[in-house]
């Protein structure tokens, strides 16, 4: 009997030691348990993944492609690599007798964290004294469930990277303002793209008294975007372009637009995790890209396309930690716990907060 994990309360601490098993014997192990359990367990793997993981991945993506695929796994469990909120989006597109195991339940995502239900509840009550137009809540799907379902609650949406331009579209036709949480660089650069002049938009700092806004500069703007960010997208600078196009004119630099405004402005191009492998993959041999977004993918992409030339757009290592928290160590602790009938880690959202989100993805997925 595999004594795994003391209780659930302990389920994310390591317990297999690099002293019972080498990093090479966890491979080794990994590869036959995934066999032997392979008509009960499928695993989804972000692209933000170390390769190790990537390798035991049957299905990879971002994390809206990832949730849709998981939707249709008919398997009793499903291990999903990533950070804490895709899991749970998982959880809640998933059927009732599935279960989604987040390998070490320590993988969160900072900028999800940046957003808690009970700052948004407040700012909310403050915009609804400050203007009685009507505002539209958008989030981007970075964030936990009980922000979606706050959306849910209240005519808003969810966005995702790839459609955060209809999203946003759709939602200033439902009202005349939005709110746009958590992460500021999508909801700036994308708003500045669809014609909104940067004086038109405010930013809320849950950390200052009312947002660090006055009633009237709520009134007046058209778009209060969260003082939210992803600490590996910020991370890239305009200086890092300036220098990589003087070095090298041919470069193009592409970035997330969780890039901040300058950094997105001065490179060539800008857009999803999705978007910048397909317009690296559709590239001609010989083309050159600095690429500013999560460093496992850049490199893994380095890797398909040797005809190209792949760099990172900074010369730092732009690692997201938490999703680096996935270890293949964790990934085989959630696989012996399976055999053994003992899942552990398992990620689970409540009905209420489900159904209310749900509402939200819906309407994203409507939404033309
Ligand atoms: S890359 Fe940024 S947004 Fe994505 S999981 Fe990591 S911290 Fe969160």
């Amino acid at each position: 009997m595999l004594d795994l994990f003391d209780n659930q309360e302990d389920a994310h601490r390591p317990i297999i030691s690099e002293e019972e098993l080498s990093d090479a014997d966890v491979l080794i192990e990994l590869k036959k348990i995934k066999e032997e359990l392979k008509d009960q367990v499928v695993v989804l793997g972000h692209h933000y993944q170390q390769d190790d993981v990537i390798a035991f991945a049957d299905i990879t993506g971002d994390s809206l492609q990832l949730a849709r695929e998981a939707a249709r796994i008919d398997k009793p469990y499903i291990i999903f690599c990533g950070v804490h909120f895709m899991a749970e989006t998982t959880d809640m597109l998933t059927k009732p007798n599935q279960k989604v195991i987040l390998p070490d339940l320590r993988a969160g995502c900072s900028m999800a964290d940046m957003a808690k239900r009970s700052e948004i509840d407040k700012a909310w009550t403050f915009m609804q004294k400050s203007t009685n137009e009507k505002i539209i809540p958008v989030t981007y799907i970075n964030c936990a469930a009980t922000l979606k379902a706050f959306v849910g609650e209240n005519e808003g949406s969810i966005c995702t990277s790839s459609n955060a331009e209809k999203i946003i579209g759709w939602a200033l036709k439902q009202g005349t303002k939005l709110l746009f949480f958590p992460d500021q660089h999508l909801g700036r650069n994308t708003c500045f793209k669809m014609g909104i002049p940067l004086a038109d938009m405010v930013v809320y700092n849950p950390n200052k008294l009312n947002g660090g806004l006055t009633s009237e500069q709520i009134h007046k703007a058209k778009v209060i975007l969260w003082y939210g960010f992803c600490s590996v997208h910020q991370g890239f600078t305009l200086e890092q372009v300036l220098a990589t196009k003087k070095r090298d004119p041919e470069m193009t630099v592409i970035v997330h637009p969780e890039c901040n405004f300058e950094v997105t402005q001065a490179a060539d191009d800008n857009g999803s995790t999705s978007y910048i492998i397909e317009k690296i993959a559709q590239s001609k041999a010989g083309s050159k890209f600095a690429v500013g977004t999560e460093i496992n993918l850049v490199n893994r992409l380095a890797h398909e396309f040797p005809d190209k030339t792949i760099v990172s757009l900074s010369p730092y290592q732009c690692l997201c930690t938490t999703m680096y928290r996935v270890r293949p160590r964790w990934l085989l602790a959630s696989f012996r716990a399976i055999k053994e009938n003992k899942p552990i880690n398992i990620i689970s959202v409540s009905e209420d907060i489900a159904q209310s989100s749900i509402k939200a993805l819906n309407r994203m997925l409507d939404v033309k």
